[in-house]
């Protein structure tokens, strides 16, 4: 078994994920007194392998509780930047540091001092997938099932900064009415690529499928504009964040269910529900920075104890504040 960087997002490769490799990896975790936490985007071998899998606020919740002194979090990096701001006494190793997101890096946080500059007083939303130096300028993290919630709190004479995704945005400004808040004009390319054309598409070659939709793609709008038009009935369209789909799974009656988000998450809804058919709505909306946590650098990242998350003592401390406000607001759910 070998494990070779080539470039600068070339996953580490060479490991085949067979039984010796899954007997090593439980043994490194057992020697290093580690928690293997896996999201629900991430490759079925590493989803299989991990002790936890699920959204990244349920990810983050277990990384703080666990006995273990070590967590590897399998994800992408402002997942476990956060399992190291609720869980700061531990080690938390990602197996590929990165292993970005392009929704997370659409704003930085000069950018948003910039922005609160341009609007004194205002209250700052972020959503979870933000770095915890943004987290640490925000007034309240949100996720995508607290997210009205959260804007409700506010009192409506205060201006809203919400950021950083745009659809996710303005699924909130259309349930709140309200009209001051501003949007960020951020986007997550793989959520963003799946769009109206398309489910509208599956919906009409699929009449009795389920539709489970996370707000950040771009067709969650559409969805919601199909339903009202009577093109696909009210009760079949499910907004949900990706831990809140397993749930779905679940209770449904549907016998096929339309999937609108990364498709790593069709493993876990299988799991959950074998005896449905999901499909994707975009069979190639796949999150290349998920994808690279592969079992080479998961193998790499328990042999050499690599790549720590540091977050410093003074972000981390005001980054929890906005995190811990997001927890005590309405049913946080659990984010990406
Ligand atoms: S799917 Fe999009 S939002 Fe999620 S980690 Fe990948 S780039 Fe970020």
């Amino acid at each position: 078994m070998t494990s070779t960087l080539q470039n600068d997002l070339t996953p580490y490769g060479g490991v085949v994920a067979d039984a010796a490799w899954a007997e090593e990896v439980r043994s490194l975790a057992r020697k290093r007194d580690a928690v293997l936490l896996a999201h629900n985007y991430q490759v079925p071998e590493i989803q299989d392998i991990a002790d936890f899998t699920g959204d990244s606020l349920a990810l983050s919740r277990i990384a703080a509780s666990s006995d273990a002194s070590t967590i590897v979090f399998c994800g992408v990096h402002f997942m476990a930047e956060t399992a190291k701001i609720l869980a700061p006494e531990k080690t938390v190793l990602i197996p590929d540091a990165r292993a970005g997101c392009s929704l997370a890096d659409s704003i930085t946080g000069d950018q948003l001092r910039a922005w609160k500059a341009e609007h004194p007083g205002a209250v700052v939303v972020s959503y979870v997938n933000t770095t915890a130096e943004v987290k640490a300028e925000t007034d309240i993290c949100c996720t995508s099932s607290n997210a009205v919630d959260v804007v409700a709190s506010i009192p409506a004479d205060q201006e809203v900064l919400f950021l950083p995704d745009q659809f996710l945005g303005a699924h909130v400004k259309r349930v709140t009415g309200r009209e001051n808040m501003h949007i960020w004009a951020g986007e997550c390319h793989v959520h963003a690529g799946i769009n109206g054309a398309e489910l509208a598409e599956r919906a009409s070659e699929n009449p009795d499928a389920d539709l489970f939709i996370h707000p950040e793609c771009g067709c969650a709008t559409s969805a919601l504009y199909l339903a009202g038009e009577g093109a696909v009935a009210p009760e079949r369209v499910k907004i949900l964040s990706t831990g809140d789909m397993v749930h779905a799974a679940r209770d449904t009656k549907a016998k096929s269910v339309l999937v609108a988000t990364e498709i790593g998450m069709i493993h876990q809804l299988r799991k959950a529900a074998p005896e449905i058919d999901f499909r994707a709505v975009n069979d190639r909306a796949s999150c290349r920075y998920m994808k690279m946590i592969t079992p080479a650098a998961l193998l790499r990242s328990l042999r050499e104890g690599a790549d720590e998350v540091h977050v410093d003592a003074e972000t981390a401390a005001r980054a929890r504040a906005s995190v811990q406000r997001m927890i005590e607001i309405g049913q946080p759910g659990g984010g990406e």
